[in-house]
């Protein structure tokens, strides 16, 4: 291990608060606090992130009071994430900023949610939701008196907008330019996308086994989990199921974290990039896993898909749960005064300025604003005739 990785604090590599491309309002520096720490107390803050505690993972929210949702995803992948960053010398406060705001633009029901509000809005732009979560912190969160959104740093922006189509990267100005120009985003975004996939491949397998859509002779199967369940019983042979299971799930994240540090030690080392800025114009992530455990995770999220996400029990739901949002989104697109009077008037300001397509998107944000319960309870209100209120 060469002496540079035994230095306190972020490296030259890491983003650094003090050399920010700033925010788009420029505001007096925090008194305490680096801008990267003032961005992630802005994210805890807004109201969005409160509202991921009644979002969809994978489960919808009145399944059980022990599947992960949303705002325990989210914890989980900023824990992921900054034992990471702190083992590569990156700069935690950003990469917690950007893991908390992640998934700030989620709909309600999960990827069903979004597949259904995609579809509705095929006419008016479509609906990406890493793009949600940008224009929730960029234009949505009204909280400050000198601007709408957060107003955070750029590179807590880049972190956030981790996909995006093309057609609306050419409408995002300098945050959009790496995916027309396929270049990087700093270390902390690309650790933050990776984090993630740790982190629901492992929770997945989780409560996917508690609900019982999957079983462990399916898991004794594959390459990495087969290999984790033998340890463990090799270990302690007696053990009950339940603890088997924790035990095998606390190994898979550990194992997955142990490759991404190593892996990415190693290409950082060889890359040697003297600032961020390197690192963004390198066409190269530095920050993944290693070729077999590519191999090994990627073995697991096809089987998830297969197994998990298309079970028949969770597509029965996901099906639900789309036709609602679709019956939802037609009846207030019809009809934007059924909106609450904010939402209605927001509506309205975005058609009078962008025709059909703004008074769709007005819609959009409502409905992916939704918690889970809340887009139930709208429903009800709206089409059940013996609800008055
Ligand atoms: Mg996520």
């Amino acid at each position: 291990m060469s002496g540079i990785w035994q230095q306190p604090g972020p490296a030259p590599w890491a983003s650094d608060p003090q050399l920010s491309r700033g925010r788009q309002i420029s505001e007096p520096p925090p008194a305490y606090r680096t801008e990267y720490q003032r961005d992630r107390d802005r994210i805890i803050h807004c109201s969005a992130f409160r509202r991921l505690e009644y979002k969809t993972q994978v489960f919808v929210n009145h399944e059980g009071d022990l599947f992960r949702t949303r705002l325990t995803h989210t914890l989980e992948v900023c824990q992921i994430a900054r034992t990471i960053s702190r083992a590569l010398r990156l700069h935690e406060d950003l990469t917690e900023a950007i893991c908390l705001a992640h998934d700030l633009g989620h709909t309600p029901f999960g990827h069903a949610g979004q597949d259904a509000l995609h579809d509705c809005m095929r006419e008016y732009g479509g609906f990406e939701h890493n793009l949600q979560s940008l224009r929730v912190v960029d234009v949505l969160e009204e909280r400050y008196a000198d601007f709408d959104g957060l107003n955070l740093c750029f590179e807590t922006r880049e972190g956030i907008l981790k996909h995006c189509s093309i057609r609306h990267a050419r409408d995002l100005d300098e945050l959009g330019r790496r995916f027309i120009d396929r270049t990087q985003p700093g270390l902390e975004a690309q650790l933050a996308n990776l984090a993630d996939s740790i982190a629901y491949n492992s929770h997945d397998v989780d409560d996917g086994l508690r609900a019982g859509l999957l079983d462990l002779d399916q898991l004794q199967e594959l390459e990495l989990t087969g290999r984790l369940l033998n340890e463990v019983r090799r270990m302690h042979p007696q053990l009950e199921s339940r603890r088997l299971v924790y035990e095998m799930v606390r190994r898979l994240i550990g194992e997955l974290v142990a490759d991404v540090i190593e892996t990415s030690r190693q290409a950082i080392e060889t890359a040697q990039p003297e600032s961020p800025a390197a690192v963004r114009a390198s066409g190269e992530r530095l920050i993944r896993y290693s070729e077999a455990m590519d191999r090994q995770q990627q073995e697991l999220k096809e089987f998830l898909f297969r197994q998990l996400y298309r079970h028949h029990r969770v597509y029965r739901m996901a099906s639900k749960a789309g036709r609602t949002l679709r019956e939802l989104f037609q009846a207030l697109l019809d009809d934007i005064a059924l909106m609450p009077p904010r939402q209605h008037a927001r509506s309205r300001e975005l058609e009078q300025r962008d025709g059909a397509k703004g008074r769709a998107r007005g819609v959009a944000d409502y409905i992916a604003g939704m918690t889970d319960r809340f887009a139930i309870d709208e429903y009800e209100r709206l089409f059940d005739p013996r609800r008055l209120t």
